[in-house]
């Protein structure tokens, strides 16, 4: 059996805890491999390598660093294949959907290949007679990243391309359902001339959470996962005084206006609700058409598509969803699923019973369809996290924008029209954090930055973008005076520009 360890200070290094979690190939049910899980001890065996490496690595000029990240770019594309097969075989998703997971990733490590623009700080001349006052942002030190399965190379470069390029030692607690590519990615920044020790990680599960979360030496944290566990992170993480951002689950609608191309939507909400299996925080699983016409012909186009997707393991490259990442999440959807025909929800397409030639212990679940769902139902409220789209149908749009505005979570939304004046007031009235016009899944582009709104982020800024090198980096600001021929006399007064 494979057994997957740490990467601390430059190496693969094996777990030492005795203590492991099964990964699985979730296509056929097989653990394929066993991950380590840490001690408090493997931690501080990281953080003393980042520290260790942190100062001469923060002291590297700003173009130096960039040019890590061209050659990691480089390294990724040289081996999007190898990323892709990695990924694929412990989630589960196809092998497209991996590659966009490296891709998404990539762009970060381009968009901070900018840092010596992006690093740049303020500087007044003259703010007072020989004085001159300018901002520094400087690294925070070491900084750590806890990350969910769902995004196994994605959301690590999320966190630790700003955090890196700008300055700082980076310890990654990856998921440990699928921890094979962080580490891959780790070996490929060693490749691309990071120093040892600038980038860390150490596999394990709560535990290993907790020692991050008190350790003295890590002086930030950003998390992304299910938003239970990103409120207790943001929670503790700041009691031990570390700048601190979590992002948690969703429940993402998408308003269909009677004047929508309903072509184009149903298509698109193919894609945004089924694609990974719904295993993504910007998957559309509520849909709200916006009259009874507008529901009954969504419904009529949506059947025979839900009926006809294609499920496979991640080595048929035709499929368009594969199956669930463990036994446990199955159980679970499945459960969400038989709790919402109680509820009295009309379950029109039933993928619970769905198997797979040579695959029967394989984590699948077929695509399914609720239509007739409502606000007080379990599967609105919480995050199913599986194949399964609720059709919620909406009198007019009033009512059809309160739904999402009033749902606990906010990460993502949608709404299709060809109306500018309702695409308008939408995207203005909306509370939450992401929203698209005629596109379903508003995932924003790397110079621009992700988060959503309500219980599904915690914390004042965004993943990458310019936001995430003030995630990475703190302020200090100095006045400098060069007082020649000044003269100077004792002032007891507080200082201001009379
Ligand atoms: P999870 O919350 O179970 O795990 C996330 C991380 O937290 C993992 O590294 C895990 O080891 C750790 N963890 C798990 N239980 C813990 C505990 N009790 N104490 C401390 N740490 C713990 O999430 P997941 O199942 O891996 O990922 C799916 C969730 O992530 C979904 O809710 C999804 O919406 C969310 N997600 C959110 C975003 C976003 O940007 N908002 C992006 C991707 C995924």
């Amino acid at each position: 059996m494979r057994e997957i360890g740490h990467f601390i200070d430059g190496q693969n290094v094996a777990g030492t805890s005795g203590r492991t979690s099964d990964v699985y190939n979730p296509a056929t049910g097989e653990v394929q491999a066993r991950v380590a899980l840490a001690t408090a001890d493997e931690l501080q065996a990281a953080v003393d390598s980042a520290l260790a490496a942190q100062p001469k690595w923060a002291a590297t000029n700003p173009q130096r660093r960039a040019r890590v990240f061209m050659r990691f770019v480089d390294l990724l594309n040289q081996h999007m294949d190898e990323l892709a097969t990695l990924l694929s075989s412990e989630h589960g998703k196809t092998f497209d959907d991996a590659k966009g997971d490296v891709i998404r990733g990539l762009e970060v490590c381009e968009f901070v290949i900018g840092i010596p623009h992006l690093s740049k700080s303020e500087f007044t001349e003259g703010a007072g007679p020989g004085i001159d006052m300018y901002s520094l942002r400087q690294p925070v030190g070491v900084g750590a990243g806890i990350t969910p399965f769902n995004f196994p190379a994605m959301i690590p470069m999320w966190m630790f391309a700003p955090a890196i390029a700008s300055g700082n030692a980076f310890i990654l607690k990856p998921s440990e359902r699928d921890p094979s590519v962080p580490i891959r990615l780790a070996e490929l920044m060693i490749e691309a001339g990071l120093p040892k020790g600038v980038l860390n990680v150490v596999n394990g599960d709560k535990s290993a959470v907790d020692d991050i979360l008190v350790h003295p030496d890590i002086s930030a944290v950003s998390f992304v996962g299910s938003t239970p566990i990103a409120r207790y992170v943001y929670a503790t993480a700041a009691a031990n005084g570390k700048r601190v951002q979590t992002f948690g689950g969703a429940k993402n609608h998408m308003i269909i206006m009677p004047d929508a191309d309903l072509d184009q939507t149903v298509n698109a909400l193919m894609g945004a609700g089924y694609g990974a299996a719904g295993e993504r925080c910007m998957a559309v699983s509520v849909a709200v058409p916006v009259g009874e016409e507008t529901a009954e012909r969504l419904i009529e186009k949506l059947v025979p598509k839900v009926e006809s997707l294609r499920i496979g393991p991640y080595t048929d490259d035709k499929a368009d969803m594969g199956p669930l990442v463990t036994k446990e999440a199955k159980a679970r959807v499945t459960g969400l699923i038989g709790k919402g025909v109680e509820e009295g929800a009309k379950l029109l397409v039933d993928g619970r019973n769905f198997k797979l030639q040579g695959y029967e212990d394989g984590f699948f679940v077929g695509g399914c369809l609720f239509d007739h769902v409502t606000e007080d139902m379990e599967i609105y409220k919480t995050e199913i996290f599986g194949p399964v789209l609720s059709v919620v149908r909406a009198k007019n749009y009033e009512e059809a924008l309160s739904l999402p505005m009033k749902h606990e979570y906010g990460n993502g939304v949608s709404i299709y029209t060809r109306d500018g004046d309702a695409a308008r007031d939408f995207a203005s009235r909306i509370n939450i954090g992401m929203v698209g016009i005629n596109v379903p899944i508003p995932v924003p582009l790397a110079y621009h930055s992700f988060g959503g709104w309500k219980a599904s982020s915690f914390g004042d800024l965004n993943q990458y973008g310019t936001d995430s090198i003030k995630f990475w980096t703190r302020t200090k600001t100095v006045t400098s005076r060069w007082p020649s021929g000044i003269k100077d006399e004792a002032e007891f007064a507080m200082p201001t520009m009379k």
